[in-house]
């Protein structure tokens, strides 16, 4: 007798759990759903609170109240004031009439028979109560009105459903299937599920045990259920990575050599003396932070967070000295050529009267150039190695690998930052900096497995960048302003979102520039910083989710926003340069650079720039980055509110890094409010049509309002901007705005890396899973403990590739 193979109803094909079947299969696996368990954990999009739900005769004028009945009748007719769309409906043995006036798109979803729900405000009129635009909710599906008589449907409608779950949905699942297949699998799979989290942290941070949770934020009887549902799963997600990290970071001090560069008080003197100037307070900070790692035989892994301008770049060079001093080699990696090429020209002057050998790594190399300098890393000649992650490739072979700096850390994640290797048995040290504030809570996220040192203050002397909100009644006296300074010498800059009329901004070019997409292409980009780059936030997240959504039941609530015509009024580079050589600034010498001219491109006109020779240089974002040329002071960013605050902040921070004051204007988009049909340009057809489309919808005004509203709010944005100098408050202020997307200035794609977690609602419980998850492995460092396997697994599962965690336990 041979045995069968247990059956798991957790695992088995979701067409098993009852009312799916073959018919439902492919469109839930349209939506990621394969497996009986993975209804469980398709967790509500939103939730629906259903307002007291009445019968006929408790009804009451002027409350929100809900009513469940069936579809008597309807209609729509023509009257004097436009459409008039009627329905009624048999709830219990009476009637109620709701009316709409202008709209009728939700006709299509009536049919006599149908069960549904209104919720709105009643009014006694004649007798009979109406509702007034009231909000629908089906509890039958639309394809099968026969279904009323099956006795699923009644299931579903419970008395004491009070809190409707809203999923993302496909086509062939309605709203009403979705909620009728996971009822079903709630009936008793949650009860099979493996509890994860260890019996102490659930009583300790008060949490749902896990059939209780899944249950919960299916189906809870309030809001407040749902949260302390939700909370478990965030608590769980984040533990998880929290584990990870930590299990890293113990894994690296206590396994990980590194070679020992200590520094001596010779080696601090002759570095210094290379300098021009005292060193900063932060600046001592950060080096004594980084020399002490460096004398340490565990690699240094340290996050040097420093506003713009704060002078990183010479802590970084000090490190790299240091590592040179004590015979090593240290690499110095940008995130763009320009940048690699303002790092190797800013080394080459500090060390020109020393011996040390810098040699540049770029992409564009020569094939024996590229040979020399291998050679020269290999037999250890060359002691410092200036270039972009292209340099970050398996040929090369390094003597004598100290330190790795990277600056203008965004992109690169753990993963990254493992690929150099010292020898076998040795890793580098590693320094990476960033310009970008990061707030705590993220900080903790990205690189919790990092120790950061932080900058504050600026080199002496230096200037806060006056900004100014622009407005159209300010603009012409700011162009007069602008060629002011340039003619007494000073240079300017004028930044657009775009780089053409085509589709995309430059965003997706501002790191990378073209030798960056090369290496995203090898995969050695997939880290968790792809999903932070990628991820739109949770805002944004929301929005794709609307738009995945095809709910046959659900009223086109989510028209578009009007997006093209927003994008037709952003300025392009092309049109600023157009437009200023022609205008304010005729007779000036422009420049333009922009992310999707090649390296060599970009470096020509950045060194016009750097000369002089361009006074006034119109480029994309991708100056942003670490870009130094202290004679341009004054900057214009056009389409201001299209950008992040931190990147605002980067931007800004291009126009203070001299001794003369920096300024800079932030012009918001200008949108006109009536687009007269007159003149239209060329697409004037299109347009209109959708204009009149519009018009019919009675949510018009209220589009309109949430236009203005969101204006508003830019402004108000814009405006805090404008006040604000210190990088982190910016930075936070941004994190809590816009999530952690818009922090790292990206915003395409729609990925998100947690499934449930929010880190701009979440943090409180961040810091909780942070805690826990570093004295978990303090006391079990491979979590091997037989209560520890589920999250073991776990934490395997999700970031064992990318942390590199095989051989965790
Ligand atoms: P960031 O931190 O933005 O990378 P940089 O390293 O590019 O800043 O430094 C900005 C400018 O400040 C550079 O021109 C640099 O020469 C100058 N600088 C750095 N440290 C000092 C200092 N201690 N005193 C005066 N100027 C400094
Ligand atoms: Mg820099």
């Amino acid at each position: 007798m041979s045995e069968r193979p247990k059956f798991d109803p957790l695992r088995a094909p979701v067409a098993c759990v009852k009312g799916v079947g073959k018919s439902f299969a492919d469109g839930l696996a349209r939506l990621g759903i394969f497996r009986a368990f993975d209804l469980l954990f398709f967790f509500p999009r939103d939730y629906e609170e259903i307002f007291l739900k009445r019968t006929v005769d408790e009804l009451v004028e002027g409350e929100v109240q809900s009513v469940v009945g069936t579809i008597e009748d309807y209609g729509t007719r023509r009257t004097r004031v436009g459409l008039l769309t009627t329905l009624f409906l048999a709830v219990g043995t009476s009637r109620v009439k709701a009316i709409w006036f202008k709209v009728d798109y939700m006709t299509r979803n009536f049919r006599v028979g149908r069960r549904l729900m209104l919720t709105g405000s009643p009014r006694k009129k004649d007798g009979l109560w109406e509702f007034h635009h009231p909000s629908l909710n089906y509890f039958d599906d639309p394809s099968s009105p026969e279904e009323q008589n099956n006795p699923e449907t009644v299931d579903l409608e419970l008395d004491d459903l009070r809190v409707a779950p809203i999923y993302r949905l496909t086509d062939g699942i309605t709203s009403y299937r979705m909620r009728l297949f996971i009822k079903n699998a709630l009936v008793h799979l949650p009860d099979l599920i493996p509890e994860a989290l260890p019996k102490e942290l659930i009583e300790k941070r008060d949490l749902a045990p896990i059939a209780d949770a899944i249950r919960k934020i299916h189906f809870p009887k309030t809001l407040d259920e749902a949260q302390y549902a939700r909370k478990r799963f965030v608590y769980q997600e984040l533990l998880v990575l929290q584990l990870a990290l930590a299990i890293c970071r113990t894994r690296r001090r206590v396994n990980m050599k590194a070679l020992v560069l200590p520094r001596s008080a010779k080696i601090d003197s002759r570095i210094r003396s290379l300098f021009p100037f005292e060193l900063t307070e932060s600046q001592i900070n950060a080096i004594r932070e980084i020399s002490e790692d460096l004398g340490k035989s565990t690699p240094m892994n340290r996050l040097l967070q420093g506003d713009v301008g704060s002078g990183k770049t010479v802590v970084a060079i000090y490190a790299a000295l240091q590592a040179v001093a004590n015979g090593a080699q240290a690499v110095l990696m940008a995130p763009t050529e320009v940048l690699a090429r303002q790092h190797l020209r800013t080394l080459q002057n500090y060390l020109r009267n020393s011996s040390v050998k810098i040699v540049p790594l770029f992409g564009g190399q020569k094939a024996s150039e590229r040979a020399q300098i291998l050679e020269e890393i290999r037999d250890g000649s060359a002691q410092i190695i200036v270039g972009t992650q292209a340099l970050v490739c398996n040929e090369i072979e390094f003597n004598r690998l100290g330190l790795v700096v990277i600056d203008e850390q965004h992109k690169f994640g753990v993963k990254q930052r493992a690929t150099l290797k010292s020898s076998p048995d040795l890793e580098p040290h590693y320094l990476v900096m960033t310009a970008t504030p990061i707030p705590r809570s993220l900080t903790m996220t990205l690189f919790g497995d990092l120790d950061v040192s932080v900058m504050r203050s600026l080199p002496p002397g230096r200037r806060k960048t006056t900004t100014s909100v622009l407005t159209p009644e300010n603009r012409a006296s700011w162009w007069q302003f602008v060629r002011d300074r340039l003619n007494e010498g000073r240079q300017a800059y004028v930044i657009t979102a775009r780089v053409d009329d085509g589709s995309g901004s430059d965003e997706q070019f501002i790191w990378e520039g073209r030798e960056l997409n090369k290496l995203e292409n090898d995969g050695t980009f997939s880290s968790d910083f792809d999903f932070w780059n990628n991820w739109a936030g949770p805002e944004k997240e929301r929005d794709l989710n609307r738009t995945l959504r095809r709910d046959s039941d659900a009223p086109s609530d989510d028209q578009e926003k009007n997006t093209d015509e927003n994008v037709s009024k952003l300025k392009t580079v092309w049109s600023v340069y157009k437009e200023l050589s022609e205008g304010e600034l005729k007779g000036y010498r422009l420049g333009l650079v922009h992310g999707r001219m090649t390296a060599s491109e970009k470096e020509e006109i950045m060194l016009d720039f750097r000369s002089g020779a361009i006074q006034v240089l119109i480029a994309t974002s991708v100056v942003e980055v670490g870009v130094d040329v202290p004679n341009a002071t004054i900057m214009t960013i056009e389409n201001a509110e299209r950008f992040g605050l931190a990147q605002l902040h980067q931007l800004r921070g291009r126009v203070s890094r001299g001794k003369h004051p920096g300024f800079c204007a932030v012009a918001p988009t200008e949108f006109e409010t009536e687009t007269p049909v007159a003149n239209e340009p060329a697409d004037a057809p299109r347009r209109k049509k959708r204009k009149n489309a519009k018009s019919k919808n009675e949510n018009e005004s209220e589009e309109a309002r949430a236009e203005n509203k969101r204006r508003a709010e830019s402004l108000a944005r814009l405006e805090f901007f404008a006040q604000t100098t210190d990088g982190f408050e910016l930075a936070e202020k941004d994190f809590s705005l816009r999530g952690p997307g818009e922090l790292f200035g990206a915003r395409q794609h729609g990925a998100a890396s947690f499934r449930i977690a929010d880190l701009t609602r979440d943090r409180a419980i961040l810091d909780d899973a942070c805690e826990d998850a570093r004295a978990l492995v303090g006391a079990d460092p491979g979590l091997a403990d037989p209560e520890h396997q589920a999250l073991r697994r776990q934490v395997l599962v999700k970031y064992g590739r990318e942390l590199d965690l095989g051989d965790v336990g």
